[in-house]
């Protein structure tokens, strides 16, 4: 079952009209070059939707030559099960690579904006039954492992956009940090996050819920910021299994074991527990929000 995405074995009742007519998500990634998006994406939904690259990230920035930040758009669709999932993941290479990085966030707001003015727009004609959702439904942000704490560009964008996206932050690389190093730059990144008013993705708990699907809930939630580590090698560990992950001279990490790192538990959220959250969320609360404000100030 190694790599197995799972959306097409969703336990509930509910999801059965989903799966006959199929699965869409929008999701966005944003976090220094190198940081391991593109491996990630390719983890998750175990394809390459972005080419294996092997690149050396320029140790000065060149302040003559800045990096534009820019938006690349990457559709596919998968199939899994003869269920089909139609994925868009919206990348934004030059995040943070300029010397000066006040204003790197602006094309990333921009475009989460025009997604949403594209859907009010759509939505305010007449025929509502073709509107296209092509909304962003989360956002992960890729943390650097520097064990230290978040850095002020990390909270000038989380701040920036917590209110437009379901943000889901994680820990990028996290094989670069030891076991206790993880624990409190977790601890130390959660109290940066409270102390600014940060808002995180947050499932909704529901009454009716049974208490299996709470504690799933909880657990998965525990994790944030989901430590994470990107492979999509297959390699063969000393007791024979074949599994992806990243090898050592100490030992192997192994993606797909919830003893290494958070990759599992951030893939329950995203495909397999709370993937019609994260769209219900961007449409009844962060939409909404977007919506009211924008028709206040054209005065309607
Ligand atoms: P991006 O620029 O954020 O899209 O980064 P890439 O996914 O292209 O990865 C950049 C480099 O980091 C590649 O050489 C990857 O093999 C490596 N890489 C990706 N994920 C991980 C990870 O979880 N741990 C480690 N140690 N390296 C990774
Ligand atoms: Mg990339």
């Amino acid at each position: 079952l190694n790599g197995y995405v799972g959306f097409a074995n969703l336990p509930k009742q509910w999801h059965r009209k989903s799966i006959r007519r199929g699965f869409s998500l929008n999701l966005m990634v944003v976090g220094g070059r190198g940081l391991g998006k593109s491996t990630l994406i390719n983890t998750l939904f175990n394809k390459e939707l972005y080419p294996v690259e092997t690149f050396n990230k320029p140790e000065f920035p060149n302040p003559e030559d800045p990096t534009p930040v820019t938006v690349e758009t990457v559709s596919a669709d998968i199939e899994e099960n003869n269920v089909k999932l139609s994925l868009t993941v919206i990348d934004c290479p030059g995040f943070g690579e300029g010397i000066n990085n006040t204003d790197s966030w602006k094309p990333i707001v921009d475009e989460i904006n025009n997604r949403f003015d594209m859907y009010l727009e759509a939505e305010t004609k007449i025929n509502r039954a073709t509107v296209v959702d092509n909304r962003v439904h989360a956002c992960l942000y890729f943390i650097e492992p520097t064990g230290h704490s978040l850095k002020p560009l990390d909270i000038t964008f989380m701040k920036q956009v917590h209110e437009k996206v379901n943000l889901i932050p994680v820990i990028a690389k996290s094989d670069t940090l030891t076991e206790k190093e993880i624990q409190e730059f977790k601890q130390r990144i959660m109290d940066d996050i409270m102390n600014q008013g940060i808002k995180l993705f947050t499932p909704p708990e529901y009454d009716n819920d049974d208490e299996e699907t709470k504690v799933a809930s909880r657990e998965i939630m525990a994790k944030a910021p989901f430590a994470i580590v990107g492979s999509t090698n297959q390699i063969q560990t000393p007791d024979g299994r074949i599994v992806r992950g990243r090898s050592y001279p100490w030992g192997i990490i192994e993606i797909d074991n919830e003893d290494h790192c958070d990759f599992i538990k951030l893939r329950q959220l995203l495909i397999r527990n709370f993937m019609e959250e994260l769209k219900e969320t961007t449409a009844n609360v962060l939409y909404e929000n977007y919506r009211t404000s924008k028709l206040k100030k054209l005065g309607i």
